[in-house]
């Protein structure tokens, strides 16, 4: 009999039959409350019905058209929308399939526009498992372990962790900049540095977000050196953190935005944004892929951020975000266990630590589970796997926030 592979490993027993909005429905119909949208994918929930009206329509008409190949119209219609909520001046689009394919897409145009090879990442930073995209990530072993040679010209350096670092936020945003800094003159001169790679909230490092001085900091280095500066909205862009993109907080640009996850509310589709100059620097050929920007996953995108927009789901991620937050902080104020509760809007963590402030992984784990019990499906993070998350769709209502956190304060 052909199983499933060991690596397959699934976080909660639920085998999912069906999903509607911000429920998933097992076998058995049980209803779940989905807070992990498909690890931060379905934004706008499950089967919405515009995505999902969109993609029967362009099933029926066309579902593949390789773009170096024959362009088609859905791809063209939704670079053009995409370009009503792109950063000003990121107005050339190159798509792939997935986060990391778009994360490799970046490193491939910033080496190509420099002529340099090094790329700064951060620690605790995740960018995806393809062996460069794994290269570029510091966060779980797993990632890495025992898959290296790794590829080269990659160093790490401190993100600003004020919690971990037991430090006012300001402080811990001096320090990462002082050690950035050191970095240039020890590890990689500017002359050999193509690019800054960053997260606007570190996610799979534990949902900790880049306060914006430290996102403004990098933006100088990089201007003050000829560095690319690339921020990875995998996880944080389309609403996610409550503005459109997660950068927007800080009010910087970037010079390449790497877009993927809810973008197309679950079909597969990913984008890197440049300015023309940039973007022409990319030889012909360069980049692609079979199936990249492929015409279902470009309908349904584009039906996502009509979506997006006219249910105003950025500012209900705003909304119901600190609804979420605010909940979960009474939460942790009856359960020392939980030490500290963060993120941005729809995008938070809950970090467990033992009484001398160690991460405590297996209570993290225990109300996981008891959460998945009482119908609340979560996922965990952070180095140590000590940080519990909530991702709900964007769709997320006041109710439904209010029925996860009394399911959570049981769990709990
Ligand atoms: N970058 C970030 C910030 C992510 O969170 C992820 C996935 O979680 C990736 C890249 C990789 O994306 P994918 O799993 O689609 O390859």
């Amino acid at each position: 009999m052909t199983e499933l592979s060991p690596a397959l490993k699934q976080a909660t027993p639920v085998l999912a039959a069906r999903g509607e909005g911000v429920y998933l429905y097992d076998t058995d119909d049980r209803p779940y409350l989905d807070f992990t949208a498909g690890i931060g994918v379905t934004s706008t929930g499950h089967c919405h019905p515009c995505v999902v009206e969109a993609a029967q329509r362009q099933v029926g008409t066309l579902i593949h058209g390789q773009y170096t190949t024959v362009m088609h119209q859905p791809l063209l219609a939704l670079t053009e929308r995409l370009g009503e909520v792109l950063p000003q001046g990121l107005d050339r689009v190159f798509y792939v399939n997935s986060g990391s394919e778009a994360v490799e897409a970046s490193v491939r145009l910033a080496r190509h526009a420099t002529g340099r090879a090094n790329i700064i990442a951060f620690q605790g930073g995740f960018h995806g498992r393809t062996m460069g995209a794994a290269a570029l990530t510091s966060s779980g072993v797993k990632v890495r372990a025992g898959i290296g040679p790794m590829m080269g010209g990659v160093v790490f350096t401190p993100f600003p962790e004020a919690y971990r670092w037991q430090c006012t936020v300001e402080e811990a945003v001096s320090r990462a900049l002082a050690e950035f800094d050191q970095l240039l003159v020890t590890q990689t001169s500017p002359r050999d540095t193509a690019a800054i790679i960053v997260e606007p909230v570190l996610g799979e490092g534990g949902y900790i977000p880049a306060p914006p001085a430290f996102l403004a900091g990098l933006r100088e280095r990089a201007d003050a050196h000829g560095i690319l500066l690339i921020v990875d909205e995998v996880q944080t862009g389309v609403g996610r953190t409550g503005r459109f993109w997660g950068h927007d907080h800080a009010g910087i640009r970037p010079d390449i935005l790497i877009t993927a996850k809810g973008l197309a509310s679950g079909f597969p589709i990913s984008a890197i944004a440049a300015s023309e100059e940039l973007m022409s620097k990319a030889w012909p050929g360069s980049q692609g892929g079979t199936y990249g920007g492929n015409a279902v996953a470009a309908a349904a995108a584009l039906a996502t951020l009509d979506v997006v927009e006219q249910e105003g789901l950025v500012t209900n991620a705003a909304e119901q975000g600190a609804r979420l937050a605010e909940g979960l902080r009474k939460v942790a104020a009856d359960h020392p266990v939980i030490g500290d509760v963060r993120g941005l809007g729809l995008m938070l963590g809950n970090e467990f630590t033992r009484p001398d402030g160690t991460p405590d992984a297996a209570t993290a784990a225990r109300a996981h589970a008891e959460a998945a019990e009482a119908g609340l499906l979560l996922l965990t993070c952070g180095p140590h796997g000590n940080v519990v998350r909530m991702i709900p769709p964007l769709v997320v209502t006041a109710e439904q926030v209010d029925a996860a956190l009394e399911r959570w304060a049981t769990a709990v």
